[in-house]
């Protein structure tokens, strides 16, 4: 793996605490190669298609522009839910309520895959289950308590509890929301620690790791070839899982995902009491609002706290204070709590918000797009690219099947497109 002075990522308390080494290093490709499938991008999406790929006996590359953990799955906020990125009505309108419900079923899968593959290969990560979507307003209120009613009558789901008053105050200890869906199938994890864990399984199953080896073109053709600074690799299949890094790797997929940065803080460890006093059950957070605020303890008890998005790849100015108010606010015990970390990170939002999947000619296969809900579904993501190269192709195209429109305006006007849009959403949350 890459020692400390190559990092590409941002300095974040995940990098601090790295509890993962990989078997054996990830030398930049070089040369010609040959393999079954060449996997392009060293997230969550990329090292579990590589790992269940091997798994199933095929000869796998794995190329990272950086080093492994470099994008979203080694920055995020960690949390692991059921479910997708977009409403369930949403996923209803496009495929009808039966395959929804498959949807639906799936993501419930993802999770306990990520638990799976967490306890099979020993990856020591701090899962923690428990998760709490909070109201902040009254409209809140009514939409959660409608989705709970909703998923227990149309989908059997029976893990979600509505709690306010005390019996919320006892899970979080704030007075900011008028009550929140307690969810015991969501929970968190350390998500650098995590995908560092997949690699080091993929390695352990066969799979060869490039780090500092970006594949600059997928020439197609059967087999195809996937060109890199100082080689390539032909492959009888390609998967690519770069998600908001993608770039024009693929110029087909233009405008399916916009690309947008979410930007998360670390506290300084506050220790077991403190800890205690604000979320005595270590539950996962986020609120309701379109553009969310998301939080959880780490392992030594620092608050992760996670928001504001930016669409210029520039942080947000006066980020660190607006983060330092918003903890004083729902917790005015942690007031002046000083704050060791600040990083962002790219998510891949789709227009509809939901996965975008599919395939571009017989074999090469992309799965992105998750509108920032992928820690566990790009897990599921992996497998089901494994399952579809391996001809078993249902599930992978029951996502595939999900319609995706493309963000209008090209290139130039994609963002601003997008700024406008947030901050209609941005005011509607205040309403
Ligand atoms: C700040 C933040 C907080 C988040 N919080 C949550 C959360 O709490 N819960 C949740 O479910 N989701 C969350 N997400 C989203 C989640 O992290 C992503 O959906 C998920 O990690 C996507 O994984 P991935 O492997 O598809 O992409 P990534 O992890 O982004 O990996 C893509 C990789 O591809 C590499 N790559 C790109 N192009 C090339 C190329 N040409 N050649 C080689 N390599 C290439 C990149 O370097 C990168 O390492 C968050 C995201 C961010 C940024």
């Amino acid at each position: 793996m890459a020692d400390a002075a190559q990092f590409a990522s941002p300095a974040s308390y995940y990098r601090d605490s790295v509890a993962v080494r990989l078997d054996r290093a990830c030398p930049p490709q070089r040369g010609h190669q040959r393999v079954d499938v060449c996997v392009v991008g060293g997230g969550i999406t990329g090292c579990s298609a590589a790992l269940h790929l091997a798994e199933r006996g095929y000869s796998v590359a794995l190329l990272e522009a950086h080093e492994i953990g470099f994008g979203a799955s080694g920055r995020s906020g960690g949390q692991i839910l059921p479910g997708l990125g977009t409403d369930i009505a949403t996923v209803e309108q496009a495929l009808g309520r039966e395959r929804a419900r498959q949807v639906w079923e799936m993501s419930r899968e993802a999770v306990r895959l990520t638990a799976e593959l967490i306890e099979r290969h020993a990856i020591p990560c701090d899962l923690a289950w428990g998760y709490l979507h909070a109201a902040v307003k009254p409209r809140h209120v009514r939409e959660l308590r409608q989705f709970q009613e909703r998923m227990a009558r149309d989908y059997g789901y029976e893990a979600l509890a509505w709690l306010e008053g005390e019996a919320l105050r006892e899970r979080v200890v704030t007075d900011a929301y008028p009550g929140a869906l307690f969810d015991s199938e969501g929970g968190h994890l350390h998500p650098l620690n995590y995908t560092l864990g997949l690699a080091r399984a993929a390695q352990q199953a066969g799979v060869a790791i490039h780090e500092h080896s970006p594949a600059l073109d997928v020439r197609r053709g059967q087999p195809a070839t996937v060109v890199t600074e100082r080689g390539e690799i032909t492959a009888d299949f390609v998967v690519v899982g770069a998600n908001a890094y993608l770039g024009r790797l693929l110029p087909e997929l233009d405008g399916h995902i916009m690309r947008a940065a979410n930007y998360i803080v670390a506290t300084e460890p506050l220790g077991e009491a403190r800890a205690s006093q604000v979320l005595p059950y270590n539950d996962a957070i986020s609120d309701a609002n379109f553009v969310l605020d998301y939080y959880r303890l780490s392992a030594d008890k620092r608050l992760i706290y996670g928001g504001e998005v930016s669409y210029d790849g520039r942080e947000p100015r006066g980020l660190q204070r607006r983060m330092d108010a918003k903890i004083a606010r729902l917790f005015p015990l942690l007031e002046g709590v000083r704050i060791d970390y600040r990083w962002g990170g790219d998510v891949a939002i789709t227009l509809n918000r939901a996965p975008d999947f599919g395939r571009l000619g017989a074999n090469v296969y992309y799965a992105q797009g998750y509108s920032g809900h992928g820690m566990a579904l790009a897990g599921l993501a992996g497998k089901l690219l494994a399952e579809a190269i391996a001809g078993q192709s249902e599930r992978f195209d029951l996502f595939a099947a999900m319609p995706h429109r493309r963000f209008p305006g090209g290139e130039r006007l994609r963002t601003p497109l997008l700024v406008l849009a947030t901050t209609f959403y941005k005011l509607r949350d205040r309403l």
